[in-house]
C-alpha cells in the first residue's frame, strides 16, 4: 500500500485510535470527526468480522476514504463463546454492570478459561476489502484485579502477561492484545 494512504479510522474510541495510528504509522490515520463523519453504525452482524466490515464499509461510504474498523468482544468458554458479539450490551448496562453480570454468571464455575477476539476491516472506495483477527488467551478472574483499562479487563487474567489487563500497563496490554494482535495480521496484508 501507498504509504501516504489516508485511512479513517472507523471508532469513535481515541485508546484505539490511538493504537492504530502507532500499528500503522507510516499512513496518514483520521479521526471520524477529522474525516467529518458523525453518524452511527448500527452492529448487526453475526460475527465480529462481519460487524467490522459493516462499521468500515459504511465510513468508507460516507467519507470518499478508505477505512479502518473493528469488533472484539470477550468469549467466555463455560458460556458458550457469551458475551461474544454482544459484549458491550450484555448487561444493558455500562461496564461494571456488564462485570457485576459475568461474575454472576461465572459463580460456581471451575473451568473459567476465555479469550478476547477481535477482527479488524480495512474497505477501499473502489470495493477492496481486507480482513485480519486476533485473539488473547486468559482466564475469567474470581473478582475484579487493576484499576487500568476498561471494559472486562479487570476481570481477565492474561496468559501472556501473568497479570489481570487491569494490571498490565498500556504497552504491555498492546503487545499481547486481541486487537493489536488484530492490527499487526492486517499490516502483513496491505
Ligand atoms: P467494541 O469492539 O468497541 O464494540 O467493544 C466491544 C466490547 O467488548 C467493549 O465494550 C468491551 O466491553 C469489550 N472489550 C473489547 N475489547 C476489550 C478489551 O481490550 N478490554 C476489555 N474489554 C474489551
Amino acid at each position: 500500500m501507498n504509504k501516504t494512504m489516508t485511512v479513517v479510522a472507523a471508532t469513535g474510541n481515541m485508546h484505539k485510535l490511538k493504537e492504530i495510528r502507532e500499528i500503522f504509522s507510516g499512513w496518514h490515520i483520521l479521526s471520524e470527526r477529522e474525516a467529518g463523519f458523525s453518524g452511527e453504525v448500527e452492529e448487526t452482524g453475526a460475527t465480529f468480522v462481519e460487524n467490522a466490515l459493516i462499521k468500515a464499509r459504511a465510513v468508507c461510504r460516507a467519507t470518499g476514504f478508505a477505512a479502518l474498523a473493528d469488533d472484539s468482544g470477550l468469549c467466555v468458554d463455560a458460556l458458550g463463546g457469551a458475551p461474544g458479539i454482544l459484549s458491550a450490551r450484555y448487561s444493558g448496562g455500562g461496564d461494571a454492570e456488564n462485570r457485576a453480570l459475568l461474575l454472576k454468571n461465572m459463580a460456581g464455575v471451575q473451568s473459567r478459561g476465555a479469550h478476547f477476539a477481535c477482527a479488524v476491516a480495512l474497505v477501499f472506495p473502489g470495493g477492496r476489502e481486507l480482513t485480519a483477527e486476533g485473539a488473547s488467551f486468559g482466564e475469567i478472574l474470581h473478582e475484579e484485579r487493576g484499576t487500568g483499562g476498561f471494559g472486562y479487563d479487570s476481570l481477565f487474567y492474561s496468559a501472556d502477561l501473568k497479570k489481570s489487563f487491569a494490571e498490565a500497563t498500556e504497552e504491555e496490554k498492546n503487545a499481547v492484545s486481541h486487537r493489536g494482535r488484530a492490527l499487526a495480521a492486517l499490516e502483513k496484508l496491505c
